[in-house]
């Protein structure tokens, strides 16, 4: 299965899902990148001088560490950590734009563009430009410009340009269009660094095909540690690059039960929540792909709502709602608010800030874990860590004090 889905030539349907839906004038230029990547994965010095990269940059391979006061708590089933949080800018993002930043050194491209939403894909991005020596614009909706000062300001430090989107509603779908715009007319010396395992092909492959690295080293740590593989995975789903990368490794171990957690919000039934796989999610084809979108009857896409805002995003990628299909892949959502009883537990018990996005994989295995028996084996993949959620979650433990000395302090700088 594994094979089909990363297969050379592949047609870029994952079942019924996927596809090229772009204005003709990109096609040339997506055909050039599924070309320039065919021919570095065949070239054994490419994935070589990838993995090196990591390993020297961004402290690969992550460490699995098991959560033994936590296996405790919950009734004796062991539970381990897939350390994605201790990656180079924190996230598991930086296996993906290192991985395209080396294909278009490659490539002889010499600016990449992405767009961001929260900002963290965009700080990824422009890590990864100053780097290896490009050119970098970040597309950003106004008023995300606005929310996320801090990223704002690290992505100029870097050495990136920051355009500030203000058409339509000025968030993340309106930055999408100005970037895919600027791609029209530069894509001679210019690449778009798609930041998840979503988009036209041969983004989803491209991406997956760098964050496997998750799961091939995952499946190597626990043999090696456990000498066994886990009984089940958990891992969250935005876009799907963290869970994609993670379910590659063990995708052809047909024991080991796969779980994506998407963003539950403030419940199903009111609609304030990202679950386009758990939840009501519709087929559909929109920002270059075919896959299950939260839209309304006409087609139109709905607002969506999480506490963490690297899952509030509307599409999800095809492979996995391909997987879902196959029954290979089951989806769950956490709430808002059992992620923050989540991310409690394991401060408090293992002594580690998750990302709000990460630990919605953590919620979902606490809640299922305690009826699984005392030999079994849980992983959990941590896509990243919490220190950026420090508002949001000092917000959402209610601790005033904090919440107004951080405003106050940023006031003043
Ligand atoms: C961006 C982000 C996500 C969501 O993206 P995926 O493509 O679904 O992995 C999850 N976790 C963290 C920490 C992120 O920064």
């Amino acid at each position: 299965m594994l094979d089909q889905i990363l297969a050379p030539g592949h047609p870029g349907y994952y079942g019924p899902y996927g596809g090229t839906f772009v204005p003709e004038v990109l096609h040339a230029t997506l055909e050039e990148l599924k070309a320039a990547f065919e021919q570095a994965r065949r070239d054994p010095d490419f994935w070589e001088e990838y993995t090196r990269e990591l390993r020297t940059y961004s402290c690969r391979p992550t460490p699995l560490t098991p959560l033994d006061n936590l296996s405790r708590a919950k009734g004796g089933v062991r539970l381990f950590l897939k350390r994605e949080d201790l990656n180079q800018t924190g996230a598991h993002k930086i296996n993906n734009v290192m991985g395209q930043g080396l294909l278009v050194r490659r490539m002889g491209k010499k600016r990449v563009i992405a767009e961001t939403g929260a900002g963290q894909h965009g700080v990824a991005t422009a890590t990864m430009a100053a780097r290896l020596g490009l050119e970098c614009t970040i597309y950003m909706g106004s008023v995300d410009v606005e929310r996320q000062r801090p990223n704002v300001f690290w992505m100029e430090q870097l050495g990136a340009r920051v355009v500030p989107v203000t058409e339509g509603s000025a968030t993340l779908k309106d930055a999408i269009n100005e970037c895919l715009r600027d791609w029209a007319y530069t894509m001679d010396h210019t690449h778009y660094v798609l930041g998840t395992a979503c988009g036209p092909h041969p983004f989803p492959q491209l991406v997956a095909y760098f964050q496997q690295i998750i799961g091939v080293e995952s499946r190597e740590q626990m043999l090696a540690l456990t000498g066994r593989l886990p009984d089940r995975i958990y891992a969250c789903v935005g876009g799907g690059s963290n869970a994609t990368g993670m379910f590659l490794g063990f995708l052809d171990d047909p024991q080991v039960e796969l779980v994506g957690v998407e963003a539950g919000g403030r419940g199903l039934e009111g609609g304030h929540h990202a679950a386009r796989l758990a939840g009501d999610g519709s087929v559909g084809v929109a920002q270059g792909y075919k896959t299950f979108f939260l839209q309304d009857e006409e087609g139109q896409m709905r607002e969506t709502h999480s506490v963490a805002a690297g899952l509030d995003y509307i599409g999800v990628s095809p492979i996995l709602a391909h997987l879902r299909d196959l029954g290979r892949v089951r989806f769950a959502a956490a709430t808002d608010e059992e992620v923050i009883a989540a991310l409690r537990q394991l401060m408090r018990t293992e002594g580690i800030i998750g990302a709000l996005e990460s630990t919605h994989a953590v919620a979902g295995a606490l809640r299922e874990v305690g009826q699984m028996r005392p030999d079994q084996q849980v992983l959990i993949n941590l896509s990243g860590r919490g220190d950026k959620d420090i508002f949001t979650i000092a917000t959402a433990l209610q601790d005033r004090n904090w919440v107004q000395f951080l405003k106050d302090k940023v006031a003043k700088s």
